[in-house]
């Protein structure tokens, strides 16, 4: 009995100390917070980016993050599984800047990456059939018309469906992928990119497109740095 009570008196001094320290850190974050933008992702988007991102940080990791981005709603619920479009880009900026900020630049890209191929291959696949590209319609075709079909097809999905406005060009050697309005860096400043959920979603939408190959998808241009607008630069040819 005394053992069990000195293990409970323990344990909540650790939490004691564990919230304090959350405390700490949260006033350090949210006078950071990006505010509300009025631009959207439809809940269904939202609630599969979270899934995705509780699928690499695990559950603590997430409820971290989402308490110190003032988020906590979402820890009990996630957002419902339909189109109304309520999620605010401030959400994904803030979280995806909280990223960078809590486990480092490096720490921050790998996670954001790894999350954006996971909202690929967990949900937005299920957008590929709404807008009318299946995973059956790419098995004949050949490479170079996979990905000319492919890609913008990505670019649709999110104007269509999102606030997110993107649209895709094609080079000699690569396509040219630009969102014009991004929730990603959404109000930040950065001496570098920082839209990596962006390129990992398109790493996979690659892989799925082409039937498994990997390809080079580097971020030219961040709305964070300065530009005009978000772009990443996607080679035709796989990564041998
Ligand atoms: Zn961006």
């Amino acid at each position: 009995m005394l053992a069990k009570q000195r293990g409970a008196s323990q344990e909540n001094a650790f939490l004691q100390t564990y919230h304090s320290q959350l405390r700490r850190r949260k006033s350090v974050f949210v006078k950071d917070l990006v505010p509300p933008s009025g631009y959207y992702y439809p809940n269904k988007m939202g609630r599969i980016l979270l899934i995705s991102m509780e699928e690499v940080m695990g559950r603590n990791g997430l409820n971290a993050l989402l308490n110190l981005i003032d988020l906590r709603d979402y820890m009990q619920d996630l957002p419902p599984d339909n189109l109304e479009r309520e999620f605010d880009f401030a959400h994904i900026s803030n979280l995806n800047k909280s990223l960078r900020e809590i486990y480092g630049p490096r720490g921050g890209r790998g996670l954001a990456l790894r999350g954006g191929r996971a909202i690929f291959s967990r949900g937005l696949r299920q957008f590929g059939a709404l807008a009318g590209v299946s995973d059956l319609a790419f098995k004949v075709l050949p490479l170079k018309t996979k990905l000319k079909i492919g890609v913008p097809a990505v670019a649709r999905i999110f104007t269509q469906f999102s606030d997110q406005t993107s649209h895709v060009e094609e080079m000699d050697d690569h396509f040219l992928y630009t969102i014009e309005r991004c929730s990603e860096c959404w109000q930040q400043t950065s001496d570098r990119p920082v839209c990596y959920i962006a390129v990992g979603i398109l790493q996979e939408t690659l892989r799925w497109v082409s039937g498994g190959l990997e390809f080079r998808v580097d971020q030219v241009a961040c709305k964070a740095m300065g530009h005009e607008a978000c772009a990443f630069r996607i080679d035709k040819d796989p990564i041998k």
